[in-house]
């Protein structure tokens, strides 16, 4: 892909999430620093990467006030690497993640601000809590065990299928569910849900933030 080609895709989905006040992460993963200076130069500063590892690297070479998304499966032991400088870890999927995460935030004398990550999907291999373990976390009791934490929402993935009604109903069942976490947590802002094949159904259905890879940066190999 080539240079102008990238800045009029980027450009274009900035235009899109204004009408939706929604935040566009650009996807990055696997991608090398020179396409994020570019988007950088075009004023994107939220970027999301899926390895703990690559994410330092961009951080440490990369303008400080990019905002870096963690939205990969995070290990435990790999928490300590991004908590410095992290600014939204999508992936929350487990209480013993959220824990560590604490912990690493704390050391850092810091809080750290998460997605709880929901399995919505029809497919069995994608992470993420089910709709009762999320609700289990969110209550008041549980969460203000890790005072270094602030769980700003919710993340999910629709089954990557043709089928629009499909993609449709997976959203909103999220963002049912959004909405009523949102009554008992008020730190809840941000609903972050769609990709390049489906974010105009997740903006629909009431998506605040839309991750883009491809469809910015071109395919990964
Ligand atoms: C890779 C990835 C994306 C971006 O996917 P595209 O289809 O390239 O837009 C979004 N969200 C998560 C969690 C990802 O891992």
């Amino acid at each position: 892909m080539t240079d102008s080609n990238l800045l009029s895709a980027l450009h274009s989905y900035q235009e899109e999430v204004k009408p939706y006040h929604a935040t566009l992460v650009a996807i990055s993963k696997t991608k090398p620093q020179g396409m994020i200076q570019e988007a950088y130069q075009q004023g994107q500063r939220d970027f999301g990467e899926n390895k703990a590892q690559e994410m330092t690297d961009k951080h440490e070479a990369l303008p400080k006030d990019i905002k870096w998304h963690m939205v990969g499966h995070l290990q435990t032991n790999k928490v300590k690497y991004i908590a410095p400088f992290v600014h939204l870890i999508h992936s929350v999927d487990s209480e013993k993640l959220l824990k560590e995460i604490n912990k690493q935030a704390a050391k850092n004398q810091r809080i750290i601000n998460v997605l709880l990550q929901v399995h919505i999907a029809e497919e069995e291999s994608k992470f993420g809590l089910s709709m009762e373990e999320a609700k289990v976390l969110v209550k008041k009791e549980k969460l203000s065990e890790y005072p270094n934490v602030l769980v700003k929402g919710l993340m999910g993935m629709a089954t990557l299928t043709e089928n629009e009604d499909k993609i449709r109903g997976e959203f909103r069942s999220l963002a049912t569910l959004y909405t009523e976490l949102r009554t008992h947590l008020p730190s809840m802002d941000t609903l972050s849900m769609g990709m390049s094949g489906d974010y105009k159904i997740a903006l629909e259905e009431g998506s605040t933030m839309i991750r883009i890879g491809s469809a910015i940066f071109g395919a990964r190999n």
